[in-house]
Formats: structure tokens, sequence, C-alpha cells
């Protein structure tokens, strides 16, 4: 099926969509994202990737492209003329172009470009992968300072999953100076008697909307969460572990570089944090 996409003010079949060769995000990776998920046809946290998409826009002195108001109408018309149940909303927001390539920043007024499309993926909320848990390999995180910033830069994170699938694994970890920093799309965790442990939020790290929440509801339901550097010899020594994203949620992660964590299958916590983290955004979407 064709699907409806939108490109600066305009709703079009996406064979018809346009931008520049010379845009900044094409060129330049000049450009930042948010990925919102969907389910029942409601929007999951969209407050949370619009609060986020404003912080990166900012950090990155870009302007924004309309309010969040029309961002919301825009995402809402999507899905309703995709008519998406379960799947995702893909907005990514770069500098423009003034029609040529320059590393200079093109001038303040230039447009940046919007664009929008909906991934379809039913079955999302009740993925198999998820009943099966992740397995992961450990790799050295080589991207850049500014992981904070949601940008565009994806080429060394797709080169990390494509290690994994290469090694017969679902995904890596990435890991400076010893200390893991997360996934190449995703946070991480691990469980260790009971205790959640993840990365502080620094420049290091991608400030996740679902870990936000899962950290609150973690804390709501009486689990100890503790927030330090780990190693990844901790985190294979764990009873379990896990990792969340706007896309898959809460996901189980049963092996790490060959060794199985526990007895192999997704553990307790992260289970049931996928249940209370399921059954909250399905509540509170929009
Ligand atoms: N870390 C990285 C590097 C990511 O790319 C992502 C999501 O794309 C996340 C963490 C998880 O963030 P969120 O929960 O907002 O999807």
């Amino acid at each position: 099926m064709t699907r409806t996409v939108y490109v600066n003010g305009e709703y079009l079949p996406e064979t018809e969509a346009k931008v520049s060769i010379f845009d900044r995000g094409f060129l330049m990776a000049d450009a930042v994202y948010e990925v919102t998920s969907v389910l029942d046809g409601k929007l999951i946290d969209f407050e949370g990737h619009a609060v986020r998409l404003k912080r990166s826009l900012d950090e990155l002195d870009m302007a924004e492209p309309c309010t969040k108001e029309e961002l919301l109408d825009i995402h809402r018309k999507l899905v309703e003329l995709n008519g998406i149940d379960e799947g995702l909303v893909y907005l990514q927001v770069s500098r423009g172009s003034d029609g040529d390539r320059d590393f200079v920043f093109p001038s303040a007024d230039t447009p940046p470009t919007l664009v929008l499309f909906t991934q379809n993926k039913p079955g999302l909320a009740d993925n198999p992968a998820a009943k099966k848990g992740a397995k992961i390999i450990s790799i050295e995180d080589i991207r850049w300072g500014r992981r904070d910033i949601k940008t565009v830069q994806l080429l060394y994170p797709s080169m990390g999953k494509m290690m994994a699938k290469k090694a017969g694994c679902d995904d890596a970890w990435l890991v400076e100076d010893g200390f893991v920093t997360e996934g190449t799309s995703n946070n991480a965790y691990f469980v260790k008697a009971g205790k959640i442990v993840t990365r502080p939020l620094s420049n290091n790290i991608l400030h996740g909307i679902t870990r936000k929440a899962v950290m609150r509801l973690a804390k709501e339901a009486q689990m100890e969460v503790e927030e330090r550097l780990f190693t990844i010899d901790e985190a294979k020594a764990a009873d379990e572990a896990f990792t969340t994203s706007a896309s898959a949620f809460v996901m189980p992660v049963v092996e790490i570089d060959g060794v199985a964590l526990g007895d192999g299958t997704p553990g307790p916590i992260a289970r049931r944090l996928r249940e209370i983290y399921l059954d909250e955004a399905r509540k509170t979407a929009i």
C-alpha cells in the first residue's frame, strides 16, 4: 500500500514526496529525529518526544519547524490517513538547504525541512522477540560525544547492529572506557539481587523517553533502581538484563557475549516492567 507521508506542509503519496539533494540532513547528517509508537491507533508519550525534539533543536541552534500542537495534529492525521493501529511515526527535522553544499550553516531564516512518515507494525506490543529475549554482543563505542542529541548520525549504530547479526545475535551494547554506555538504539540495564542498574544521564547517552517512564514505574512498583556506571562483566554476571526504547518498549536480554543470563530466558523483572509499561502506555496514549 502506498503510504501518505508529510513533507513541509503537504500530505503526499510516498512516491511523490521530495526533498532537495542539497538538504543538510542528506549531505551532512545535520538533522534530528524522533520515533513515536502507536498502540490502539493512539500516540505513546507524545509529550516526551516533543520536549526532547525541542531540546535537540535548541542544542543545535536549529529552528522549530512548527508548534507542538501542529506536530500533534500531523502525527494524528498521518496515523488516521494510513490506518495505523500498531506502529510508529518517524519524524525528522533538518536544517534545510540554501541550494548548495557548504560547511557553514545556511542563514538562520532558511526554513527547516520537516518530514514525517508512518510504519505499520502489527504485533508491536505482542512481539514474539520479547518472549524469547535478545542476544547481545558488546562492541566499542566510537560515536561522537553528544549522544544526548538525537541526530540522524546512525551509521555506527547501524554497523553495530550488523556486527550483532553477523555474530548470530540481535543487538550490540556499546562500551566506552570500560563502561557500557547504551545499546545501538536503546538504553541498557541489568538486574542483580533484585536491584536494577543503569547508567546515569549525561552527554554520553540518549535520554530515553522510555527510560524515564520505566524508571518511574519501577520505583512506583517498589523496585530498587540504581544509576551508576557499570561494566559488561557486571552485566554478564547479572541475574537478568533488558533494554528500553520507544519502538521495542522493555526488551529482555538473555545472553551477553555468549554468556547466558540466569536460566537463559527473559527474567521476571524485565517481564513485569514490560507489562506495567505497556499497560500504562495504553492508558495514557493520546
Ligand atoms: N539510546 C539510543 C542510542 C537510541 O537510539 C534510542 C532510541 O532510538 C534510545 C536510547 C531509546 O530512547 P527512547 O526510549 O526515547 O526511544
